[in-house]
Parts: structure tokens; sequence; C-alpha cells
């Protein structure tokens, strides 16, 4: 007990050392002069220059959000307006627990959470919350969700073409879908190889163990090819506070 008071003391301390003006996360309104380390580089990371990979300083001190997470939620939050309309029936791939949150929080009925359950990947999250499918083949009639969330999942998935056009066969006329990938600004098409199994290989070549490709600054186009409308936002300027990746741009397909 001693111990736990003395820790959480240690812990308050810490924080403080980190406090300032500079930033606002906006899931805990902690307000920083400064962000944590996160993600490591290697040097395909390097040398592509992979937009939302390798290592930044981009973690919240206080609640360990990232970049790539206070961008999506800043979407959601302030550009849709989406926590006060819990009726939105939700799709959300690999959710990550710190939007889904949001979502449960605000009692949303229709909010349903997927995951393929990969082989060696990190997923820590009950299977009653979060159902087992394949998002290449997904389990749901068409038009059934009004948003779609799948960030950063479709650089791990064999047939990304199978997977964009079933996210676009989900979604709703009108819907919105948020397809969040890491992205090499240097390369103008994107590479993949699916004869490559080996994780060395597959993370020399893409930049990740675990990725199947690097997308490229043809991804947009990969998108619309299955049907969307995509519109690319940057939201730095608006919320220059919230630590966002400047060169992050979110990449926002309409049916
Ligand atoms: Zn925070």
């Amino acid at each position: 007990m001693k111990k736990s008071i003395l820790q959480n003391r240690q812990a308050y301390v810490n924080l403080l050392s980190h406090w300032g003006l500079k930033y606002k996360c906006p899931f805990c309104g902690f307000h920083s002069k400064d962000l944590f380390p996160i993600g490591l580089d290697n040097p395909t990371i390097k040398r592509y220059q992979i937009i939302g990979a390798g290592q930044r300083n981009a973690g919240c001190p206080k609640c360990a959000s990232t970049d790539r997470e206070r961008l999506v939620y800043t979407y959601l939050k302030q550009e849709l307006n989406i926590f006060s309309k819990p009726k939105t029936k939700v799709l959300h791939i690999a959710p990550e627990m710190i939007i889904a949150n949001q979502f449960i929080a605000h009692d949303f009925k229709n909010y349903i959470c997927g995951d393929f359950y990969a082989e060696g990947q990190h997923a820590d999250y009950s299977r009653d919350f979060v159902e087992h499918m394949d998002v290449q083949n997904l389990p749901f009639a068409d038009n059934s969700f009004d948003l779609i969330i799948c960030n950063h999942v479709l650089e791990h998935v064999f047939d990304e073409k199978k997977a964009i056009c079933e996210l676009y066969r989900v979604l709703a006329k009108d819907g919105i879908a948020i397809l969040q990938v890491p992205i090499s600004p240097v390369l103008e098409t994107t590479i993949s190889d699916p004869s490559i199994t080996d994780k060395d290989i597959l993370e020399k070549k893409f930049g990740q163990k675990d990725h199947v490709r690097l997308f490229g600054m043809d991804y947009k186009s990969r998108l619309e090819s299955c049907g969307f409308n995509v519109q690319e936002i940057k939201l730095q300027c608006q919320y220059p506070k919230y630590g966002l990746n400047p060169k992050e741009i979110l990449f926002v397909g309409r049916k």
C-alpha cells in the first residue's frame, strides 16, 4: 500500500515535469511542454521517409496517446462531431482502445469492432468485445455502416484491393471511412511482394516485420479504384496544440 502511494507520487512528480503550454492532449486535456518519444527507426523507414512510422516525439506524457490516435480522434470529435450522434453505425477495425473507449463512454449502440487476430500480433482486447473478422471478407451486408475506422491496417493485409473493396461495400451511401496507412512520399508506386514471408526481409523491404507492402503516392488512386471518393485532409494547422504529425494526411473515403 505504502509502495503504491509512493509510486503514485513519483508518477505525479514525473508528470509535472512535462507540464507546459506548447501542447494540449485532446484525449486527456493535459497541457505539456513536450511529448515523449515513441516508435522505432530502421534503415528502411529512414530511406523511404515513411510517414506515420519511426521514432518521433509524439506520446502524451499523461495518457500515452499517439499522434496517429490524436489525428483520428480530432477528426471524429471536432470535424464530424460524431460523439453527439450515438445512433451512428460504426465499424472499427483493429480498434485503438483509447478511441474505442470514447464510443463506449458515449453509449453507441451500433459500434462493432473487429480484428483478424493475426499470429504474432499484439491485440490486448477481449474477443467478446472485438469480434474475429477478415477485412478481405467482411461478414456484413452491403451498406451496413455510416462510419468505418481502419487506421494502419491495410499494410498488414494480404489482398489489399479485396480489403478496400470490402470496406467500400459495407459502407452506407454517404458514409465515411477513415483509411490511414504508413506512406512513403518518395515512392511513386506502392511496392508489395506476396511471395515474401520471412519477417526480416519484410522489415527490410517494407519497414516492419508484419507489413506486406509499403504504400506510395498512388494510395489515393488505389482507394478510388474500389469506388471511394477520397478527400485528403490536413488538420495540423487548425489544431496546432494537439501534437499531430505535420506530414500525416488524413485519407477519408466517401461513398
Ligand atoms: Zn493525453
